[in-house]
């Protein structure tokens, strides 16, 4: 494990149209660190510059404080784990493992005791003999990443590693790796377009739009608290309130709320679905709505209602009965409304 620096980094493919603009990245050592951000935003891109396998127009990376940019990929101690595998199909699991190890000039006993230490950390010591095609998705996954694993890498990097898995392996295979990445204190990479893995598994998230990183911070504090409108809708729901907003005082047709967050030359009020509760009692800063519709979700409901003429959904867990039609009220969760800035990034 490396405590990984990444300074001005920038990238592009084709002169005038820039992919990575001015990148820094600081990653502790031992750290499960995400970049999340929507498809074509440069997030492989910027894996491939840390592996070595894509070379930046400018900037610099270090691991543990050594400057390592002008490395080769196989000196640089990144190992990589991609979306579709990339295992050899015509070699066994143990073989494929063991590829990295053989290459670096790791022989014998020291091979073997290495490769089965990967295996049996995925879980599938067994399995050594194998061939590759004979395996499921999520166990040609788990290959892949005691292949990765096995080198020792000072940088653990993984691509979008559970795109091609079914849901419920999807899950398995978090908590899986989470618990690798803690076991062996590694260093990791580990980019996405899925909000529920990255919020679910990293220390802290980076969220990437248009070749920058919009914001960084721990999963919680960027959830309840984006600075951008972005970043509030990226990562999960959230209703944005019409009106007019002066500092931090938001008027509405239903109310006068203030925001919590800084003050942007071009804001928004937003709220998520779970931060507005429905009340019989009829608090200071409650107002009046109508319920619209109703999707039962199982253990939440998510419930359309009307403030005038502003749409409001409203997440419930634990739901209870309610008509469709009827006058209920509402009240902002206090430090909730959250302003956030508006202007469009570029
Ligand atoms: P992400 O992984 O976030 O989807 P990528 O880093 O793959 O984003 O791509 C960022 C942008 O760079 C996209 O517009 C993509 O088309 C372009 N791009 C990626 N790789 C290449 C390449 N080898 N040659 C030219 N353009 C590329
Ligand atoms: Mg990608």
């Amino acid at each position: 494990m490396a405590e990984v620096s990444v300074r001005g980094i920038s990238k592009a493919y084709t002169a005038g149209v820039p992919v990575l603009k001015q990148v820094d990245l600081d990653i502790h050592a031992g750290e499960l660190f995400f970049m999340l951000g929507p498809s074509g935003c440069g997030k492989s891109t910027l894996l491939r510059i840390l592996a070595g396998l894509v070379t930046p127009d400018a900037g610099k990376i270090t691991f543990d404080g050594v400057d390592i940019s002008a490395l080769p990929p196989e000196k640089r101690r990144a190992a990589m784990v991609f979306q579709n595998y990339a295992l050899w199909p015509n070699m066994d699991v143990f073989e494929n493992v063991a590829f990295g190890l053989r290459t670096a000039g790791v022989k014998g006993n020291e091979l073997k005791t290495k490769v089965m230490e990967a295996l049996e950390l995925v879980q599938l010591a067994d399995f050594a003999r194998r061939k590759v095609p004979s395996l499921s998705g999520g166990q040609q996954q788990r290959i892949a990443l005691a292949r990765a694993l096995a080198v020792d890498p000072a940088l653990l990097l993984l691509d979008e590693p559970l795109s091609n898995l079914d849901a419920r392996l999807r899950d398995a295979m978090r908590s899986e790796i989470k618990r690798i990445c803690a076991l062996r204190n590694l260093t990791a990479l580990y980019v996405t377009h899925d909000r529920q893995e990255a919020l679910s598994m990293a220390d802290r998230i980076g969220v990437m739009h248009k070749g920058i990183i919009l914001e960084m911070g721990e999963p919680e504090n960027l959830y309840d608290h984006p600075e951008t409108a972005f970043c509030a809708q990226f990562l999960g729901d959230i209703n944005f309130i019409s009106g007019r907003i002066s500092g931090k005082t938001l008027e509405t047709e239903f109310g006068t709320f203030t925001l919590t967050g800084k003050e942007y030359g071009s804001a928004a009020a937003g709220i998520r679905p779970e931060r507005i509760k429905i009340t019989d009692a009829p608090l200071p800063g409650s107002f009046e709505a109508v319920l619209e519709e109703r999707t039962f979700c199982g253990e939440s409901c998510e419930w359309i209602f009307k403030a005038g003429s502003q749409r409001l959904c409203v997440r419930e867990s634990a739901p209870v009965r309610r008509t469709i039609g009827n006058v209920y009220r509402l009240v902002f969760e206090e430090g909730y409304l959250l302003s956030v800035d508006s202007a469009e990034q570029n």
